[in-house]
C-alpha cells in the first residue's frame, strides 16, 4: 500500500509537508542514495482516511512523478494490480 517518487522528481519539495503520515523523506535521506524524494513503503497509507487523492501527488508540479507502486494490492479499490506496475501515474 504505497505510492513512490520516480526519478522524474526534482526535489522540489512540495509533497514533503503534504503526507499525514510523514511516509516522505527528501533527496540528503534517501535511503537508495538517489537525488530524488523517497517514499516509505511501510508508512505510506496511499492516503486513505486523510485524503480523496494522495496528497503529495496533487502537491506535485511534476507530470506523473508519483506513481502507484507495486508494494501491496489491497488498498483502493479502484486501483487495480494493473496500475500498480510502478509506472502508471498517481494523477492522471
Ligand atoms: S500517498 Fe499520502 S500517505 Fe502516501 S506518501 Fe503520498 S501523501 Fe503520504
Ligand atoms: S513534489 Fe514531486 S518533484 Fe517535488 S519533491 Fe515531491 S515528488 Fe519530487
Amino acid at each position: 500500500m504505497s505510492v513512490k517518487i520516480t526519478d522524474i522528481c526534482i526535489a522540489c519539495g512540495s509533497c514533503i509537508d503534504e503526507c499525514p503520515v510523514s511516509a516522505i523523506v527528501d533527496d540528503d535521506d534517501n535511503p537508495n542514495g538517489e537525488g530524488i524524494y523517497y517514499v516509505y513503503p511501510d508508512k505510506c497509507v496511499e492516503c486513505v482516511g486523510h485524503n480523496e487523492e494522495p496528497a503529495c501527488a496533487s502537491a506535485c508540479p511534476t507530470d506523473g512523478c508519483i506513481v502507484w507502486s507495486a508494494v501491496g494490492t489491497t488498498s483502493r479499490d479502484e486501483i487495480g494490480g494493473d496500475l500498480r506496475d510502478g509506472s502508471h501515474p498517481v494523477m492522471g
